[in-house]
């Protein structure tokens, strides 16, 4: 089973999420999504890691064929090309790679060039393979790396994809083959506010979801829990605010390998989430 785990925003422990996951359910694989910033592999810290380029193709022009007509330049969505003194300049953290302008160019005057996005390293920490996506610093859009990240998933067996933040289009090519999605909240208004925004992004795609309630401090309703209620989505999971579960993920430790409670409780999650996608 894939299970796409999400946050609307940062910092709400979808990564600490993840990687207990992938422990309580191992043998697993973890899949690094969040290729702005990667963390997961600090919990996991893999071994034997292989490092393979991810490359684009950027457009380029030659002047000797190029007669300024600006064809190209109107049909970029991305504003990624400019004609200015007498040259085609090309913007390449702008431009997506569609190839329409080579294709449109009524000189045949556009060929293309590969460009190195960023990285995907591959690894194994115990039973579990870690594919990490990396971006380079600089470039706007993760796509081609989650891409290359979704080709070393597996049809079978535990997948756990570690989604970026947030609601963009990176988020929606990470969960496109998720069999179900984890909604990681925080227990605050703004916490439920980013939920709703994932919430509607998963319900666009058709998938089963549910969510966990992170840094739960029991009592009182707390404003994420209430909107689920409201929306009748299930609670698959409530991790309790803790300060034992917050020391060890500061210092990159998975708590579900050092904690039998915390083994019990992502165990339980786990089984929530087995019976809820099914
Ligand atoms: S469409 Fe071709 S000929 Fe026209 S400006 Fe672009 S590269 Fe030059
Ligand atoms: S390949 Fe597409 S995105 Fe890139 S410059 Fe050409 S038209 Fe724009």
């Amino acid at each position: 089973m894939k299970i796409a785990v999400l946050s609307g925003k940062g910092g709400t422990g979808k990564t600490m999420v993840s990687v207990n996951l992938a422990t309580v359910a191992a043998p697993s694989v973890y899949v690094d999504c969040d290729v702005e910033e990667p963390n997961g592999h600090l919990y996991l810290k893999p071994e034997n890691v292989e490092r393979e380029a991810v490359e684009v193709l950027i457009p380029r022009s030659n002047p000797d064929k190029c007669n300024g007509c600006t064809e190209c330049v109107r049909f970029c969505r991305f504003n990624a090309l400019a004609y200015t003194l007498d040259r085609l300049k090309v913007f390449p953290e702008m431009c997506h790679s569609c190839g329409g302008c080579k294709v449109i160019c009524p000189q045949k005057a556009i060929t293309e060039f590969p460009r190195t996005v960023g990285y995907v390293e591959s690894g194994q920490s115990g039973d579990i393979k870690i594919h990490t996506g990396i971006m380079n610093i600089g470039e706007v859009a993760g796509i081609p790396i989650i891409d290359r990240l979704s080709e070393k998933i597996p049809e079978a067996g535990n997948v756990f994809v570690d989604c970026p933040p947030g609601s963009s289009c990176s988020v929606m090519e990470s969960i496109k083959d998720a069999d179900f999605c984890v909604l990681v909240s925080e227990p605050t208004v703004f916490g439920a506010h980013n939920l709703n925004m994932v919430a509607e992004l998963v319900r666009t795609f058709e998938k089963p979801f549910g969510v966990i309630l992170n840094k739960d401090i029991g009592g009182e309703r707390n404003p994420s829990e209430e909107y689920c209620l409201k929306n009748n989505i299930d609670i698959i999971g409530r991790i309790p605010f803790d300060r034992k579960l917050g020391l060890l993920s500061s210092e990159a430790r998975i708590a579900v390998a050092e904690d039998s409670h915390f083994k019990k409780l992502f165990s339980e999650i786990l089984d929530n989430i087995k019976e809820a996608a099914q």
